[in-house]
């Protein structure tokens, strides 16, 4: 895609952090040693494989804190990708049965038709209208082969936190095994994989403040799950590869902030200024927020992500009408941009295509201000508006 040149006086706004984060400037100086003094190899045993070791073994511990597991439970890898492929081809055999839902990242869908494609039987449990997955249906596509249940703990479109508890629970009745993507839901909301009773959940790096590339996963002692990539002894033989030492030391300052502003009010104020955005945008008329349940209201969800449709809009032209002013959002999974089909997580909501097609996500950095909100809301309406008054389908209605 072609870069368009923007005046550089402009005021920029980013609330597309479901998509990435920048580093946070801990971050930068917890891992700048890691590349330059403390370069060494963590398996070597001198002094300098001493010292990336100790930067590794830190990360771990706070990593295994902010999971609330055992430091042997954690397993660093390069982000929400690998963790997802893990999960699935490392525990999944031709004749299993596997279960996920229709609302997944394309890391777990894409997965899950390799693994079909290899003799896997999966089911798609589809979500509600609200985004949420109901339990029930889970246990509804259960079968005596299922080996593997995986949900995600926040949506990266809606923001929608799904029941994972009660999934957990239903898998540990039949014993099966569960595996959690809360690559969106890391720093948003307070993750216990001991209160969930997952077995492998996948976090990432770069939606949380650490570098692209690393990643983590809980691996609960005991659980069979075969490595993508052998090699080397690292990561317990559970992840072959000399370790990222600098990305991992990132990871592990990336956490320990995160749990910061998990309990310092952090998370309450991005959620009062997500709601401020999203009250003001919905006075348009024709607007309407993406995850409401039968009250009226909508579900919990991620606290910096709200997915709002515009009726007569396409997304894809709004999103660079608001470049175009400074801001930055997405019409959809990042990882999709550039594609023109409308969201599969939408369309599983049962949203028409028109209406998938006009929906925006905006997703709020932790670090967000009232004065990026004042932004946004300075040139959304406006956007909208002129949108409609060019659209033909506005014009039709309007003639
Ligand atoms: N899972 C979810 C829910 C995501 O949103 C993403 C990235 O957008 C991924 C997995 C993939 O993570 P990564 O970019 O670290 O490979």
């Amino acid at each position: 895609m072609p870069v368009i040149p923007t005046d550089p006086r402009l005021t920029r706004v980013y609330m597309d952090a479901n998509a990435t984060t920048p580093l946070l400037p801990q971050v930068v100086q917890a891992m700048h040693p890691y590349w330059m003094e403390h370069f060494g190899n963590a398996s070597s045993i001198h002094l300098h494989g001493q010292q990336a070791r100790r930067g590794v073994d830190q990360a771990r511990e706070t990593l295994a804190e902010f999971f609330n597991c055992h430091d042997a439970e954690v397993v660093f890898n390069s982000g929400g990708t690998e963790g997802d492929n893990t999960a699935i081809f490392g525990l999944l055999r031709p004749g299993d049965h596997f279960i996920t839902t229709a609302i997944e990242h394309s890391a777990v869908l894409q997965a899950a038709q390799r693994v079909a494609e290899r003799g896997v039987e999966v089911t798609y449990v589809a979500p509600l209208a609200s985004g949420l997955i109901d339990p029930a249906a889970i246990r509804e596509a259960l079968r005596p082969q299922t080996r593997l249940i995986s949900v995600m703990l926040a949506n990266n479109e809606t923001g929608v936190i799904q029941p994972v508890e009660q999934i957990g629970k239903i898998a540990a009745e039949v014993g099966a095994f569960f595996h959690i993507d809360a690559v969106q839901a890391a720093g948003k909301i307070c993750i216990d994989v001991r209160k969930i009773g997952c077995h492998l959940l996948s976090i990432s790096g770069h939606k949380m403040h650490a570098p692209k590339g690393i990643g983590a996963m809980y691996v609960r002692r005991g659980t069979p799950v075969e490595s993508l990539l052998v090699g080397g002894s690292h990561e317990r033989r559970r992840r072959a590869g000399t370790e990222n030492v600098a990305g991992i030391v990132g990871m592990g300052k990336a956490a320990e902030l995160a749990m910061k502003s998990l309990e310092d009010g952090t998370i309450e104020r991005v959620a009062a200024l997500r709601d401020r955005l999203e009250r003001e945008i919905l006075q348009l008329p024709g607007s309407g927020v993406n995850g409401m349940g039968c009250d009226g209201n909508p579900v919990a969800r991620a606290a910096n992500t709200t997915n709002i449709w515009f009726d007569h809009v396409e997304g894809e032209a709004l999103v660079i009408a608001l470049d175009l002013k400074g801001v930055a959002v997405s019409g959809g999974s990042a990882c999709h941009s550039g594609a023109t089909e409308p969201s599969h997580v939408l369309m599983a909501m049962g949203l028409d295509k028109t209406r998938a097609r006009a929906s925006l996500r905006f997703s709020l950095l932790k670090t967000a201000t009232d004065a990026d909100v004042d932004h946004v809301l300075s040139v959304v309406p406006q956007a909208v508006q002129h949108l409609r008054s060019v659209s033909p389908v506005e014009a039709g209605t309007r003639g």
